[in-house]
């Protein structure tokens, strides 16, 4: 039988299958602390595992970084006094030394210590013969395999109990998220590794708090394992991240009224209705990838053509017609921009490349 991992929430008949992480973005005091987590316990009692930032990853110098060492004891006695045991986020081997000695009962690797494999390392080194689940938050950056490397480093130290967190991925441009979910990186996590548990952030996604009910919402529609939650009992006081943090209050309404739909349906003649439209989807992508492979070709004959002839492989203006036209086409047939705009980025890049190759 597989055991059942850490973060599986079976206890949890409420919400069946999201194993809910809250806790204040930081410790701030030890009253805050107090305070924020009696009453996390008292409005959601769904929570599974309390959270708090200790030493505080800040993009920018000379804000608040953290209590540091001395809010250790704050945490893990506000969580005994409620009986849920407590988490918080590791960035170096001392670190954990020092929270695993404190009686700190789960860990987090934060996303700016994902992007370095250095300082994964560090802390796996430090896990070695430890005991401990572990979750760890994908980079800053939309890379997949960096934030597989970073598991399977921890996984190599011998800690069994991991989970992944998505936090969303930093840009360059404004929008309206604070980190870009890029939803389809953790789909394709889960397609890689189906059995580890994979838990949203839709805090540090959302970056405000009218978005998490309809971030959590998302989450558990595209069948995530859990939640973590930034909860304040006085958020907008917070020395870190108030513009996200809700109260435990606000967090009780949300987690209640989550939609929690994890029907699996991958039966053939459960829903005959369902198969029906499977059917049509699995023609048409056949019919599509057949399609790109002409495509494809064709751009491949026209590479040899435009080498004997020494014509420019990239050429600006026949690209910006080719966009206009696909632009106008999705326009008319209700296609979003965006979606038409990236999916002729990628069929333009595998055409420059077979062009470039032939
Ligand atoms: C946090 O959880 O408070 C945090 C710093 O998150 P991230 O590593 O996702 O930025
Ligand atoms: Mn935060």
């Amino acid at each position: 039988m597989v055991q059942p991992s850490y973060f599986s929430n079976t206890a949890n008949t409420q919400n069946k299958k999201a194993f809910v992480i809250a806790g204040p973005c930081s410790a701030e005091t030890e009253e805050q602390l107090r305070e924020s987590i009696t009453q996390i316990k008292q409005y959601a009692p769904q929570v599974n595992l309390l959270r708090a930032g200790i030493w505080k990853p800040r993009t920018r110098p000379n804000s608040f970084e953290g209590i540091g060492k001395k809010a250790l004891s704050w945490l893990v006695d506000a969580g005994r006094a409620v009986n849920l045991p407590v988490s918080i986020e590791v960035a170096k081997a001392q670190h954990v030394e020092d929270a695993l000695h404190a009686g700190v009962d789960v860990l987090w690797i934060g996303a700016r210590s994902t992007v370095s494999p250095f300082i994964v390392q560090d802390i796996a080194d430090a896990l070695k013969g430890v005991h401990v689940p572990i979750m760890i938050k994908n980079p800053i950056n939309p890379d997949l395999s960096l934030w597989m490397g970073a598991i399977e480093r921890i996984e190599q130290a011998g800690v069994k109990d991991i989970a992944a967190i998505h936090r969303g991925f930093s840009s360059y441009n404004k929008t309206m998220y604070r980190n870009v979910p890029h939803w389809e990186i953790p789909i394709e996590l889960k397609r890689q590794r189906p059995e580890l548990p994979i838990i949203c952030d839709p805090s540090h996604i959302g970056g405000q708090r009218n978005l998490i009910a309809p971030l959590s919402q998302q989450a558990m529609n595209l069948h995530f394992d859990g939640l973590m939650i930034e909860t304040h009992y006085d958020p907008a006081k917070a020395w870190s991240d108030a513009a996200q943090q809700i109260t435990p209050e606000k967090l009780g309404e949300i987690l209640t009224s989550l939609q929690v739909e994890q029907k699996e349906a991958n039966q053939a003649d459960e829903y005959p209705q369902l198969d029906t439209y499977r059917t049509a989807i699995d023609r048409l992508d056949n019919y599509i990838l057949e399609l790109l492979a002409e495509r494809m070709n064709i751009s491949q004959e026209i590479g040899d053509f435009k080498r004997l002839e020494n014509i420019a492989i990239h050429q600006p203006k026949r690209w910006a017609a080719t966009v206009k036209r696909a632009l106008a086409f999705g326009k008319n047939n209700g296609l979003s921009e965006t979606f038409i705009l990236e999916l002729f980025q990628k069929i333009h890049n595998e055409s420059i490349e077979r062009q470039s190759k032939s």
